[in-house]
């Protein structure tokens, strides 16, 4: 029987939600609206419609007023450029999120780019990347940014610790990287190109694993008592054909060493909606100028 806690993200992130729910409702008192959020998804990806539907409910729950613009897969770069640009533009628009991937003819790097940085709650676009990296206020990516509300829920204290970030995508891994460096953690960043993948993360106090490989960090790599952040989330098929999801860390296995765990699904997964609904809420009171009531 493993004595490793686990981490909740379902409840974190409901808690976070009921949160905002009651800010957003302050912030249409003081403003005479909702906080505004423009969701734009190109084609029929099945995976980004039902991600798009969940935001979509999340937002209306949230008392966050969601418009969702669905635009067809023959979009082209230059009719999702002039939507972007007319939503920079709405004053009623505090946030705008594109829905990734887009159809190859559109370049998804020109697409965040036009976005307003002020209204980019994804914050894919380069300024508050580099803002991130030089320690300025600006919007943090939602999954990396609820892993590290997760950790902050564990641990009183980051400062000093080993952390192992596998993956160094620009929408998981990097940010993640930089949000445990401006804890003070001692940070490693691995990939697929690592040489000693077991011994980066063997020698880690916390372990955030976002490779999209099933299962690829197994329980004895796993130092005793380490904190296990798992952002994978990899669909497969059991032997009697059913699907199940599950992460990139070996869970049943890692359990049994970990001092605290995220489970797939129901950790890290809702974090991400209810940390959008956040950088939202955010948006519109920095806007605004309507002080947000911690
Ligand atoms: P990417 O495919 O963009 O990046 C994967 C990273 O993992 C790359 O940096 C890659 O290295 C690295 N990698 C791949 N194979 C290995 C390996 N064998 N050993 C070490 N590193 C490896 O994925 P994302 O960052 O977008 O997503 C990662 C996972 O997180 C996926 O499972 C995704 O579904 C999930 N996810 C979950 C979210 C949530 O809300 N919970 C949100 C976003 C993603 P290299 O750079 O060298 O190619």
């Amino acid at each position: 029987m493993s004595d490793a806690k686990i981490i909740d993200g379902k409840a974190t992130a409901l808690s976070l939600r009921a949160r905002v729910a009651e800010q957003a409702q302050a912030f249409a008192d003081a403003a005479g609206r909702l906080p505004g959020l423009a969701v734009v998804l190109v084609g029929e990806d099945p995976a980004s419609a039902v991600y798009v539907r969940a935001k979509e409910r999340a937002s209306a729950e949230a008392h966050i007023g969601g418009t969702v613009h669905r635009l067809p897969a023959t979009t082209t770069q230059e009719e999702l450029l002039a939507l972007v640009r007319a939503l920079n533009a709405d004053t009623t628009v505090d946030g705008i999120l594109v829905q990734l991937p887009l159809p190859p003819q559109i370049d998804a790097h020109a697409i965040i780019a036009a976005i307003d940085p002020e209204k980019d709650v994804d914050g894919f676009h380069p300024i508050n990347a580099g803002r991130l990296a030089s320690g300025l206020p600006g919007f943090v990516p939602c999954t990396p940014l609820g892993c590290l509300m997760l950790l902050k829920d564990y641990h009183d204290h980051l400062a000093g610790l080993e952390a192992v970030v596998v993956g160094r995508s620009n929408i998981v891994g990097k940010p993640m990287a930089q949000l445990l460096l401006a804890e003070s953690c001692t940070v490693t960043i691995a990939h697929s190109r690592t040489r000693d993948l077991f011994g980066a993360v063997r020698r880690s106090d916390i372990v955030i694993a976002a490779v999209g490989v099933p299962e690829l960090i197994r329980g004895d790599w796993i130092k005793p008592g380490a904190t296990v952040i798992d952002v994978g989330i990899n669909r497969v098929t059991l032997p009697d054909g059913k699907t199940k999801l599950i992460g990139d860390v070996a869970y049943d296995e890692a359990i049994e060493v970990a001092g605290a765990i995220t489970p797939v699904p129901g950790g890290v997964g809702p974090m991400t909606i209810a940390v959008l609904l956040r950088n939202t809420l955010v948006a519109a009171h920095r806007k605004t100028g309507i002080a947000l009531d911690e």
